[in-house]
C-alpha cells in the first residue's frame, strides 16, 4: 500500500551565535595557548566555508609539549592523591555539561555531523567519560587490577575525526584518572573542540602541563609516536596507520593501545522482530554518516526474510532527512572531508564494477559541501571489495545466508573483529551466536550503544586493548595483574 502519510518539517536551525571561533589558533602547551608557525585551514564540510586556521605542530612544538607533560607529571600530577585528581576530573565534566551547547555547535560546524547527534550523543557521552573516570581516580586499588599499579608517565594520544570530542574524552579521562599526563593530537580536519577543551582545562584550573594539545597532520602524529619522552601511545584511526605505529613502537619500551577499523556484521535471523531490526539497521550504518569504526556495514540476512527486510529498509531509508547539519531535524549530515568523499565514491564504484546492485535513497543533496546519499548494495558476495574493506560512509553491503552456521561463518570471514549485531527473538540463539562471533563488542537486538562503563575494542586487525570500563583503565596503568 502506498504511504500517504507524509508531512513537511519546518526548518529548525540551531544558532551558531553560541560559539566564537578565532581566526587563528596555536597549540595548548604548559597550560597556555602558544603561537604556531605554519597554519592550515579547517573548513565546515557542509558549506566549504573556512572556519579558522589551525597550527601545524612541528618537532619543537612536540618537544615543548612532552617536556611540559613530563614536568607536570614529576612535580604535580604523580604526587597528587587520587582524591584530588578526581576533583579536577569532576570539575572538567561539569564544565563540559555547562558548555554543552557550545561544544555541540562547534563539533557540528567543524565535523559536519547533525546537531541532533553532537548534542544528544557526542557531548553527553564525553562528559559521562569524565564523570565515570573521576570516580575511579581515588579507587584504583579497588579496581581489581592489583594494589601496586602505577601510571606510565606521559601518554601520547592520537585521535581521528569521526567523534573528535568523544575520542578525546575516551583518551584523556582514563589517562588522567590513572595519574598520567598527556600530549594529544586531534585530527587535522577537526581540531576545534579539542581547542575548546583546552579552555575548559584552564577554566577548571587544571595544573599546567597535565593536558597538552598539539594540532597538526599525520607528520605531527608521527613525531609524538617516535618521541623518546613518551611512555605510552594510545591511537584511534585506520588499520593502515595503526600498523605503522605498531612497527615504530615495537623496538621501544612504550606501552601501546590501538583502536582501528571494522567491518561489522549485523545478522538478522528469520525469527527476528523485523520492524525493530530495520530501525537499528538504519541506526547501525547511517548514524554519523557511517563514519563509525563499529558501524554495522555488512548486513547479513537469512534468506527467507531477506525480501521483507529489504523492502522495509528501503521504505525507511527514503525517510532519512539528509542536509544542513545545523538543522535539528537532520538525520544525515555532511561527509567530513573531500578526501573521505572520494574514498566512499571509489569503493562504491568498485561495488558497481564487481556486479553488486546499488540503490540510493531518493534525496536532494545540497550543491555545496561534501555529500553522499544513503546507499545499499544488494547481491554482494564475500569476495567483493565492499564486503571486505571499510567504506567509512553511509553505504551498506547486503549479503544473505541460509543456515545460522553459514551466517556466523560469513560474519567471521573478515580481517577485522570490532563489533557485531545479532537479531533474534530467541535468547538461546543470541547466546549461541555471540559465543561464536569473533568481535570485541556484540549487540543483541540493538546497535551502536555506548557507555563509559563498558569496555570497547577489537580482535585481529581492529586493534589491541580496550577503552572504557576497568579494562580501559588498566591500559593506563603498569603492574596490572590479570588474575
Ligand atoms: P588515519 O589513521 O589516517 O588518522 C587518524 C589519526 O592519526 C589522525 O589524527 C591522523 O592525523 C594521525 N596520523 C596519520 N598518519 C599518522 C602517522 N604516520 N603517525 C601518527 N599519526 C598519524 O585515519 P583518517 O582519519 O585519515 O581516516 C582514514 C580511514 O581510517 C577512514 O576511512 C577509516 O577507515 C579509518 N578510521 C577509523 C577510525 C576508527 O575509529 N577505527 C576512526 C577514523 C578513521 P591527520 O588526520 O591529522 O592527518
Amino acid at each position: 500500500m502506498e504511504d500517504k502519510l507524509s508531512f513537511e518539517y519546518a526548518p529548525a536551525p540551531e544558532s551558531r551565535a553560541v560559539v566564537s571561533i578565532k581566526p587563528k589558533y596555536g597549540h595548548f602547551i604548559g597550560g597556555k595557548f602558544v603561537a604556531g608557525t605554519k597554519h592550515f585551514p579547517t573548513i565546515n564540510p557542509a558549506t566549504e566555508e573556512t572556519l579558522s586556521a589551525i597550527a601545524l605542530g612541528s618537532k619543537s612544538d612536540v618537544d615543548a609539549a612532552v617536556k611540559s607533560a613530563r614536568k607536570a607529571y614529576v612535580t604535580t600530577w604523580s604526587k597528587m592523591s587520587g582524591k584530588e585528581r578526581g576533583k579536577y576530573l569532576f570539575r572538567i565534566a561539569r564544565i563540559m555539561q555547562e558548555r554543552a551547547r557550545e561544544f555541540a555547535v562547534l563539533e557540528t560546524l567543524d565535523n559536519g555531523k547533525p546537531i541532533r547527534e553532537s548534542r544528544d550523543v557526542d557531548v553527553p557521552l564525553a562528559a559521562a567519560h569524565f564523570f565515570y573516570h573521576a570516580g575511579w581516580a581515588d579507587k584504583l586499588e579497588f579496581a581489581g587490577l592489583g594494589t601496586s599499579t602505577k601510571p606510565h608517565g606521559v601518554a601520547g594520544q592520537i585521535i581521528p575525526w569521526n567523534f573528535p570530542l568523544l575520542m578525546l574524552a575516551w583518551k584523556v579521562a582514563p589517562a588522567l584518572a590513572a595519574g598520567n599526563t598527556v600530549v594529544l593530537k586531534p585530527a587535522e580536519t577537526t581540531s576545534l573542540t579539542a581547542l575548546l577543551f583546552a579552555e575548559v582545562c584552564q577554566q577548571a584550573e587544571l595544573p599546567a602541563g597535565v593536558v597538552n594539545i598539539v594540532t597538526g597532520d599525520g607528520s605531527t602524529g608521527a613525531l609524538i609516536v617516535n618521541h623518546p619522552g613518551i611512555d605510552k601511545i594510545a591511537f584511534t584511526g585506520s588499520t593502515e596507520v595503526g600498523k605503522i605505529i605498531a612497527r615504530a613502537v615495537a623496538p621501544t619500551k612504550k606501552s601501546i593501545t590501538l583502536e582501528l577499523g571494522g567491518k561489522a556484521a549485523n545478522i538478522v535471523f528469520e525469527d527476528a522482530a523485523i520492524d525493530e531490526a530495520v530501525e537499528e539497521i538504519v541506526n547501525g550504518i547511517f548514524f554519523n554518516q557511517g563514519h563509525v569504526c563499529c558501524a554495522g556495514s555488512r548486513l547479513l540476512l537469512q534468506e527467507n526474510v531477506a525480501e521483507e527486510v529489504l523492502s522495509k529498509l528501503k521504505t525507511r531509508m527514503a525517510k532519512i532527512r539528509v542536509g544542513d547539519p545545523m538543522d535539528k531535524n537532520t538525520d544525515l549530515g555532511a561527509i567530513n572531508s573531500h578526501e573521505q568523499l572520494l574514498k566512499i565514491r571509489e569503493l562504491s564504484a568498485a561495488g558497481d564494477l564487481e556486479g553488486a546492485e546499488r540503490w540510493s535513497a531518493p534525496c536532494e543533496l545540497p550543491g555545496k559541501g561534501f555529500w553522499f546519499a544513503p546507499t545499499i548494495f544488494t547481491g554482494v558476495t564475500q569476495s567483493h571489495r565492499i564486503a571486505r574493506e571499510e567504506i567509512f560512509g553511509p553505504v551498506l553491503s547486503v549479503l544473505t545466508f541460509r543456515t545460522p552456521q553459514e551466517g556466523i561463518d560469513k560474519a567471521n570471514n573478515t580481517p577485522f573483529g570490532l563489533s557485531a549485531g545479532i537479531w533474534s527473538e530467541k535468547g538461546s540463539k543470541v547466546l549461541w551466536a555471540s559465543q561464536q562471533l569473533r568481535a570485541g563488542v556484540i549487540w543483541a537486538n540493538t546497535f551502536n550503544k555506548f557507555d563509559p562503563t563498558s569496555p570497547f575494542g577489537g580482535y585481529k586487525e581492529s586493534g589491541w586493548g580496550r577503552e572504557g570500563g576497568r579494562h580501559g583503565l588498566s591500559a593506563y596503568l603498569k603492574g596490572v595483574s590479570h588474575e
